[in-house]
């Protein structure tokens, strides 16, 4: 009998939950009624909707006013980056800070902006894949409009001082925005206590539908429309709301808020598991610090193989990871994540991220610390660039 799947790459997207799938079966079936609608059927998807963004805010310790629907978390820090930008802007304020491994949602619409004339400085992230709030200190000037940095990082799972950098930035009178859809459903995020200005989250990464996300914006941050039309989102972002997808995403947020504290302790000892096991691999490296991370995100290093090779054969044993890498573009350029925490290019080939769920069992870490020892093996016996390490034609440099 084929063995079932392991799938060690919930930092890409989850599986939905039961209670997600039910909250949004009645509004793509009978309940299909457009919310702005009058009429009163259309008033119950009205009521729906509401009760999500009460739902969702509550979990965030957020005001129901200050919560946005878009439709993805890329969608989510598009619209605050863009916003906080054009409002520096009236005001002569063109310096945005952020660091050099956000996810490419941020990255690249600062790319986008520097062409549209504004100045970005990108923070060195430290060898174990923290930035601080001095870094930042050090960074803020009179013209920045915004600081930008995500809470927790999608490759490597470190977890940042938000609160501390939340702090800095309120202090000095600039607007902070992080992308917390890694963090969100996972470790405890409150937008009152951390705070922050605006922060990201998509349903897609705590067992929500893909294609769904939200912004918070607080209360006197000014927030610019990013999709101009209709009147939804009080203004802030026009088109029909997607009532099913909204509630499935209040209903996984509300079961793994609920459970975050039995979750991330199930987590934790799975991950410590692979950690401690895989770690025994020799030249191998745990990338990222190694308690200030999310409970379920484990990112190594193997001297001497192609992450890529890895990758496909844990995949013909059942196992779905993910090298962290930018493969996705067909590029063999190794993780900006990876080289932005100092790791040389040979090393950050060589990559490997699992990421698991509360629907991992101990068997999943089982079968993944018995498949990867001899795969790691394997590709070096065949791999020149272990040959040349092995006859110390190179150095190791892990
Ligand atoms: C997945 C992810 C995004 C993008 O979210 P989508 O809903 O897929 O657009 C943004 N930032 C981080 C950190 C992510 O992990």
């Amino acid at each position: 009998m084929a063995k079932s799947l392991v799938y060690a790459d919930n930092a890409a997207t989850t599986k939905m939950s039961k209670a997600a799938i039910d909250a949004m079966l009645p509004y793509l079936d009978n309940t299909y009624f457009n919310p702005s609608s009058l009429y009163s059927a259309g008033q119950t998807a009205k009521e729906a909707l509401e009760g999500a963004r009460a739902d969702i805010a509550k979990c965030l310790n957020a005001d129901e006013r200050e919560i946005y629907f878009t439709s993805c978390g890329s969608e989510s820090d598009n619209q605050a980056i863009r916003s906080a930008a054009a409002n520096g802007a009236v005001k002569g304020k063109k310096h945005i800070i952020s660091t050099a491994f956000e996810h490419h949602a941020v990255l690249h619409t600062l790319n986008k902006l520097k062409q549209e004339g504004f100045e970005v400085t990108l923070l060195d992230v430290h060898e174990n894949g923290i930035v601080t709030p001095e870094q930042v200190q050090a960074a803020i000037r009179p013209d920045t409009a915004l600081v930008t940095i995500m809470y927790a990082n999608n490759e490597i799972g470190t977890v940042q001082p938000i609160r501390e950098i939340g702090e800095v930035c309120r202090k000095a009178g600039v607007v902070f925005h992080t992308d917390a859809v890694q963090a969100v459903g996972h470790i405890p995020v409150d937008v009152k206590a951390d705070n922050v200005d605006m922060l990201s989250i998509s349903a897609h990464k705590f067992h929500g539908p893909k294609g769904v996300g939200v912004l918070y914006c607080r209360r006197g941050v000014p927030l610019r429309s990013f999709i101009e039309g209709g009147a939804q989102e009080r203004g802030k972002r026009a088109g029909t709301e997607n009532v099913a997808s909204i509630c499935a995403m209040a209903a996984a947020l509300k079961e793994a808020c609920a459970h975050l504290e039995e979750n991330a302790a199930n987590l934790c000892a799975m991950r410590d598991r692979l950690i401690e096991n895989l770690t025994k691999i020799e030249h191998s490296r745990l990338n990222g610090d190694r308690d200030r991370r999310l409970p379920g995100t484990v990112n190594m290093c193997f001297e001497g193989i192609e992450g890529e090779s890895l990758l496909l054969m844990l995949d013909a044993k059942g196992i779905c990871a993910s090298s962290g890498s930018a493969c996705t573009s067909g590029s063999l350029d190794p993780s900006h994540v990876l080289l932005s925490i100092g790791l040389p290019h040979e090393v950050a080939h060589g990559s490997l991220r699992l990421s698991l769920s509360e629907y991992n069992t101990e068997e999943d870490v089982d079968r993944i610390i018995e498949a990867v020892p001899p795969i790691v093996e394997y590709l070096r016996s065949i791999s020149p660039v272990w040959e040349d390490l092995v006859k110390g034609i190179k150095p190791h440099l892990i």
